[in-house]
């Protein structure tokens, strides 16, 4: 077994701070990396050493840069890099430039990266597993061939960027009229976002809902579920709200938690990853997606699980075995879950225009606390500056109770003790989202939010 004494945290925001945390609680020192942008922003002051990188590059370019994060990490000794989620985080560059600098990626394989970076290849690998995958192209097509496709499998379909994600590069086509536009925006979108302009097909389901499953699977062949989130409130295929655990059967839950343990043991996973499902009206579900990474709402499997899964994910890669006492899940009968979280991503987006991103200095803020309520924030402060370069999320709220509607009763209340002055935020509409009765019954899916208008008043 390794033990870490030092770690580069190769991230911004909310979710370096997360990990920092999760190292001071370890004893491990802590290295943060920030931009000339960031030089104010508060997750450079929770670490124990903080250098400022990619002079000259740009404020995103800079969280990018391999070859310096490596140089900074080799230069204050440290003996691991975390991601985070987003930026490098899926980055089999990142992970093989660790590999040869003998520093230890915290996350898993690079040829996990490789495996399901790649929607396409994910999905092969899904089928190999005996999963049911969404019925798709076998790999990317062109636009002649996804009007073969689509002319087969019949309307709608969805064209995806191959190496989408975050929502982005996808594109609903209802009628064969709408697919030579559609296709053009999707592989332009793709290769401005991902750099490749790759795009295939599946077939739209109708409503589903998104269950995604959380694993954690350590070095030595153990891994284990820690049930599943509900991530089904989503504008423009992004998430807004999360649910944990979903509101299902628990024969179902039974049944797509081990469906999700028998992909991510074929592909022999380690380390924290999380298996996206859609589930449809007739109680079918199809696999979307791996996310080889911590998500954004892993704090609400951590508060229905009580596992730290910032710390599981520290010690898998120092090597610990899943039943180790640092772990100390020795079966998945030892993973238990109680109550229900629920997550708000409070992100300074104008809900009256259009949910624009806004920008600027933060002049009053004052946050919810109290019993059973969660809060991740990188710039929640104030005096705080919201920059426009990087992603608007402002906190991440989280929500505990014994029940669903405890959960949502304390959630309401936190989003009205809020004030925060001097940029706009979303949450009047993520009030409207938790008081909303179709909410409250459990019963969202991914149309919810496009097919309550009322929610944007
Ligand atoms: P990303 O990686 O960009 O997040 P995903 O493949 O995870 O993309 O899909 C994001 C969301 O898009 C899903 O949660 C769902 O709402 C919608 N979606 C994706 N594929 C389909 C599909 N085949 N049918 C219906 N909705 C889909």
């Amino acid at each position: 077994m390794k033990q870490f004494s030092k770690i580069l945290v190769a991230n911004r925001g909310e979710i370096a701070i997360r990990i920092c945390r999760a190292c001071t609680e370890l004893g491990i020192r802590t290295v943060a990396i920030y931009t000339e942008e960031d030089k104010l922003s508060l997750h450079r002051y929770k670490a124990d050493e903080a250098y400022q990188i990619g002079e000259g590059k740009g404020p995103v370019e800079a969280y990018l840069d391999v070859d310096s994060i490596i140089e900074v990490a080799l230069r204050t000794e440290c003996d691991a890099i975390h991601p985070g989620y987003g930026f490098l985080s899926e980055s089999e560059a990142l992970a093989r430039a660790c590999e040869r600098a003998g520093i230890t990626f915290i996350g898993p394989r690079p040829e996990h990266l490789d495996m399901f970076g790649d929607k396409v290849s994910a999905r092969k690998v899904a089928m190999e597993a005996q999963i049911p995958v969404v019925p798709g192209s076998d790999g990317p097509v062109n636009l002649n061939q996804a009007r073969e496709f689509a002319a087969r499998i019949g309307y709608p379909v969805i064209l995806k960027a191959v190496s989408g994600g975050g929502g982005r590069g996808m594109r609903v086509v209802h009628h064969e009229a709408e697919l030579a536009e559609a296709f053009n925006r999707a592989s332009s979108e793709a290769q401005a976002s991902f750099g490749s302009a790759g795009v295939y097909v599946e077939k739209y389901i109708d409503s589903p809902k998104h269950i995604e499953v959380q694993i954690l699977g350590d070095t030595h062949g153990n891994l284990v579920h820690l049930f599943e989130r509900d991530c089904s409130i989503q504008r423009r295929h992004q998430k807004v709200v999360e649910i944990a655990p979903a509101l299902i059967a628990p024969a179902l839950r039974e049944k797509i938690c081990s469906t999700a343990v028998q992909l991510m043991k074929h592909a022999g996973y380690v380390n924290a990853g999380t298996v996206e499902f859609l589930l449809a009206k007739n109680g079918e579900f199809y696999f979307i997606e791996v996310n080889p990474r911590v998500q954004v709402e892993h704090t609400i499997t951590e508060l229905i699980t009580g596992i730290d899964i910032v710390q599981a994910q520290i010690r898998v890669a120092e090597g610990y075995p899943l039943g180790s006492e640092e772990i100390g899940i020795s079966t998945q009968d030892d993973v238990h879950m109680h109550g229900y979280a629920i997550q708000c991503r409070v992100t300074t987006e104008d809900p009256e225009n259009g949910f624009l991103p806004d920008t600027g200095r933060i002049i009053t803020y004052r946050s919810a606390a109290g019993f059973g309520i969660r809060l991740d924030t990188g710039n929640g402060f104030t005096g705080a500056r919201v920059l426009p370069y990087y992603d608007s999320l402002l906190v991440k709220v989280s929500a505990f109770g014994l029940t669903f509607q405890k959960a949502a009763n304390k959630m309401a209340r936190a989003l009205q003790e809020f004030r925060i002055r001097g940029v706009k935020t979303n949450i009047p509409f993520l009030s409207n989202v938790i008081h909303h009765p179709v909410f409250l019954s459990g019963q969202c899916d991914v149309s919810f939010i496009d097919n309550h208008e009322e929610l944007f008043r």
